[in-house]
């Protein structure tokens, strides 16, 4: 028999780091420096890549669900924070479009601007708005991960399908929680892949 179901799971200490918080976080400001504690817990406590993301309703800021890097101990190239934050709020609101009518809108926090496979899950995703801190070329500098073949003309992407985009939110915030994985000398997997 081969494996015909799988399980993704977001680390332990998730619980207690959002019991820090009240929510709602009302705005883009608190909820960015939120999705880059977020990250940086993930770093020091070396349970995945220097990457974290949230989505919250996008006018009240209600919290939906969390997401960070867990590629290393989920054994899962896919398990990406924003496909971690998507997939669970998907489960949370019990449908595969958060664009549904009877919603409230959504948006997507992240602490860098999506790879090249996240891009393409956030507009089958259903949310409105994407927050993004680093820049690729930032994770990509800093830290050496590749980002991928995302479009030249990503922002416009997204925004001819209906999903706003504000990049390079908090950016140099966003850079120094991905030079803390550098001091930390966390691992960058797929190396060999890296251009
Ligand atoms: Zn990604």
């Amino acid at each position: 028999m081969k494996k015909n179901s799988l399980t993704l799971s977001l680390p332990e200490w998730i619980d207690d780091f959002l019991k820090q918080y009240q929510f709602p976080l009302v705005s883009n400001e608190e909820r960015m420096r939120f999705v880059l504690k977020l990250t940086l817990q993930n770093i020091e406590k070396t349970t995945g890549g220097p990457f974290g993301a949230a989505v919250f309703e996008r006018e009240s800021g209600q919290l939906v669900s969390v997401g960070v890097n867990v590629v290393l101990n989920q054994g899962c190239s896919a398990a990406h924070a924003e496909m971690m934050a998507i997939m669970l709020a998907q489960q949370e609101l019990g449908t595969h479009d958060l664009g549904i009518a009877d919603l409230p809108e959504f948006q997507l926090v992240t602490s860098g601007k999506m790879c090249a496979m996240c891009l393409g899950s956030v507009v089958w995703s259903g949310v409105s708005e994407v927050l993004a801190s680093a820049q690729p070329e930032d994770v990509e500098n800093i830290v050496g991960f590749d980002e991928g073949p995302a479009p030249a003309d990503y922002d416009q992407q997204l925004e001819k399908r209906g999903i706003s985009i504000i990049p390079s939110f908090l950016r140099e915030e966003g850079c120094a929680v991905l030079q803390r994985y550098v001091e930390l000398e966390g691992v960058v997997y797929n190396p060999s892949r890296n251009s």
